[in-house]
């Protein structure tokens, strides 16, 4: 029989595990498939674990891995993937706003074929109208950057066939954007439109600024035209001033020396200085991650899991095999 492994991550979800765990198990009760939970607590500090172990030992399908402090969702997926032992992998968020009545399609469109069936944010009248506007904004650009690399309105809901989970953990890079790494592992794949409800309990954990932050580590993650766009400006810039500098050369030596230029001279020194900084700013957002990479710090660090068959044994801390073969130098 078939295991589906649902992913799960969780930061301070006391209020929603239950109600996940109660509807999911329905849904997956109509199915012939062996179902795992794979909930990972992402340093949660309420009851979120003890939540977990008290399931735990109701049901054995339920797993947990406890990370030692909050690592981000996307570590917390990555680590769930790492432990999944299915044969098709689910990440969905506990506050079902990832309907757990589509899995069953998901898994149908899988034993059709497909590699990677992907859930797509129809209808997100739910989210504040800034948050619509600034993630249609960001897949856009994303997008373009990447010649259309992921699908616009995907989200982490999706289903991943075995195959592609392992070529995913083989991805090696420190800063993680799964969205993205997603779309570059490739394999067949098939959308599946939804409409996306509102949280059900607790609060959303992303805070505009987090999201910000979010965006730049995927786009300097997959596009290095950010560091592009400074050549092909300053070359414009360059040749602008050696023209404008031949003019006033010319000017100077047949018309005389004409002193005034106050003006002229602010603007261009303030508007050379802004566009250096800015530049030197994007430089340093590319540095900054390239001292992450360089690190190969682990990506995870399991404080505990549980219901796993190595329980106990040394934590994996998201960087020996199959994570990265060679990275272990
Ligand atoms: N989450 C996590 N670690 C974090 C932030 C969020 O594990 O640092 C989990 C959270 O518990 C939830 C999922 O990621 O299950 C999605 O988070 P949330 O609902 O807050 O995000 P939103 O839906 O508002 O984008
Ligand atoms: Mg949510």
């Amino acid at each position: 029989m078939a295991r589906i492994s649902l992913v799960i991550p969780v930061l301070n979800e006391q209020e929603s595990i239950t109600l996940f765990y109660e509807t999911m198990s329905e849904v997956m009760a109509g199915m012939r498939h062996d179902v795992e939970f794979v909930f990972v607590d992402d340093g949660s500090t309420d009851a979120t674990l003890s939540i977990l172990k008290r399931l735990h030992e109701k049901d054995p399908r339920v797993k947990a891995v406890s990370l030692s402090r909050n690592f981000g969702k996307e570590y917390a997926l990555t680590a769930g993937f790492y432990h999944a032992t299915g044969d098709a992998v689910i990440p969905m968020d506990v506050d079902m706003q990832d309907p757990p009545q589509l899995v069953a399609t998901f898994v149908e469109h899988w034993e059709n074929g497909a590699e990677m069936v992907i859930g797509v944010r129809e209808d997100r009248l739910r989210d504040s109208r800034a948050k619509r506007w600034s993630s249609s904004l960001f897949y856009k650009v994303f997008r373009f950057l990447t010649k259309n690399m992921i699908e616009e309105n995907a989200g982490d809901f999706r289903l991943m066939s075995r195959r592609i989970v392992q070529e995913l953990l083989r991805f090696p890079e420190s800063v993680r954007f799964n969205k993205g790494l997603y779309g570059c592992v490739g394999f067949s794949r098939v959308l599946v439109p939804y409409a996306r409800p509102a949280r059900q309990a607790g609060h959303s954990k992303w805070s505009g600024w987090k999201l910000w932050n979010f965006a730049l580590d995927g786009i300097t993650s997959f596009s290095t035209f950010p560091l592009r766009i400074w050549s092909y400006l300053g070359g414009s810039i360059a040749l602008c001033g050696f023209l404008y500098a031949l003019f006033l050369v010319l000017r100077t030596l047949f018309c005389g020396v004409d002193v005034p230029g106050y003006a002229s001279i602010m603007v261009v020194t303030l508007t050379l200085g802004g566009l250096i900084l800015l530049s030197l700013g994007i430089i340093g957002e590319y540095l900054g991650r390239i001292f992450e990479e360089v690190k190969r710090r682990p990506l995870f660090i399991v404080r505990q899991t549980i219901g796993f068959a190595d329980d106990g044994a040394t934590p994996a801390g998201g960087r020996r095999a199959p994570l990265s073969p060679d990275s272990d130098r």
